[in-house]
């Protein structure tokens, strides 16, 4: 009793309008397809994963479709062998998006985010719906349920689940995932985790049966010889600019090469310099086969979204923002060693 009290709460989070939209939609619908960002994180393939097996066992066909590969880290994810990937499976990634009568857009909030398959996803007749917490949306579909309240997809999608009275068709292996999105995506409940409605989430994925002590240990803790060193030699290298209260990391394609670097190694490399108190934000700059990858985290109130917004091509969170920039590593260096003195004034 006191249990349905608690979560009573989540009754009213998403509009149940919109829930009852989405429930519609899924029960008149038989071919789901599942889509997240591009380089997937343990948040887009945690809600992923989770929602394709919580519709199998409403009875559905439902697939999930990434635009590339997963980090080696989250292999271990049930259900994620069952993934089609576009990079490997090209014509079974659009022949699924063509077929599909309902697509779900899940961790992002821009159809450029599903990178080679957003062609695909603009031209699809599907119904689409988008669950996501990233701030201002910019997708068309049918139902949009946006939370950027909420620290995690994965917790929204729960929240979503709870409200659609769908809670029974979590498994083990679904809790699990969810509970990786959860804990991805705030550090393990280090950042972006002081709302008591998670550990409610928590309670109940427990309750599913889960070991979060294990799926730590396997997201967390786990690691490769050259991603212990990569992460080594990027916190060596780190450039800082203590008039600006910034961190710069950069690694060249030579640098990944000679490390052995294979995806995913350098996740989380660009939150180390904001161990140090005098820092406020911190940017990784890393030259990938098209562009260069640029990933920023800072503190407060410092907002690298909009450093990443105006001169990146990219977005995202007050936090953790992103983007990418198109020629040489050193180039992408000297826009933002110009750009960084006139974010002087949020520090
Ligand atoms: P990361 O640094 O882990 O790649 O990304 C951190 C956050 O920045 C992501 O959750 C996402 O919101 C945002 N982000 C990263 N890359 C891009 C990008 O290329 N474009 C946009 N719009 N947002 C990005
Ligand atoms: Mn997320």
């Amino acid at each position: 009793m006191t249990e349905i009290k608690k979560h009573s709460r989540f009754q009213t989070v998403i509009d149940p309008a919109a829930v009852d939209r989405v429930k519609q939609l899924v029960l008149v619908s038989q071919e789901i397809v599942i889509t997240c960002h591009v380089s997937p994180d343990g948040d887009a393939l945690g809600s992923s994963t989770a929602l394709c097996m919580v519709l199998k066992s409403l009875g559905k066909k439902a697939h999930v479709v990434t635009a590339d590969c997963p980090p080696k880290t989250l292999y271990f994810l049930p259900g994620l062998r069952d993934i089609v990937v576009a990079t490997r499976q090209a014509d079974r990634a659009h022949d699924l998006m063509k077929s599909a009568d309902l697509i779900f857009c899940l961790d992002y909030n821009d159809p450029k985010r599903v990178d080679r398959l957003s062609d695909a996803l603009l031209s699809s007749k599907a119904r689409k719906v988008m669950i996501d917490h990233h701030l201002d949306p910019c997708i068309d579909v049918t139902v949009g349920i946006s939370h950027p309240e909420i620290s995690s997809t994965s917790a929204l999608l729960y929240i979503f689940f709870w409200q659609a009275g769908w809670t029974r068709y979590i498994n083990r292996s679904s809790a699990a995932c969810i509970y990786t999105g959860m804990m991805t995506d705030t550090g393990n409940f280090s950042y972006n985790s002081n709302d008591p409605d998670l550990y409610l989430i928590i309670h109940d994925l427990l309750r599913k049966g889960i070991d979060k002590d294990n799926l730590y240990k396997l997201v967390m803790n786990t690691a490769s010889e050259s991603r212990l060193r990569i992460m080594g030699y990027g916190q060596y290298r780190m450039q800082l600019l203590p008039q600006h209260k910034a961190a710069v990391i950069m690694l060249s394609e030579e640098e990944l090469k000679e490390f052995d670097y294979s995806k995913g190694d350098t996740e989380g490399l660009v939150n180390t310099p904001l161990a140090m108190p005098e820092i406020m934000y911190s940017v990784f700059l890393r030259k990938d086969a098209d562009c260069v990858k640029v990933s920023m985290r800072s503190k407060e109130t410092f907002p690298v979204n909009k450093i990443c917004e105006e001169h990146f091509n990219g977005g995202g969170h007050i936090n953790a923002a992103g983007g990418e920039f198109h020629g040489p590593l050193s180039e992408a260096l000297q826009l933002l060693l110009e750009v960084i003195p006139t974010y002087d004034k949020y520090l």
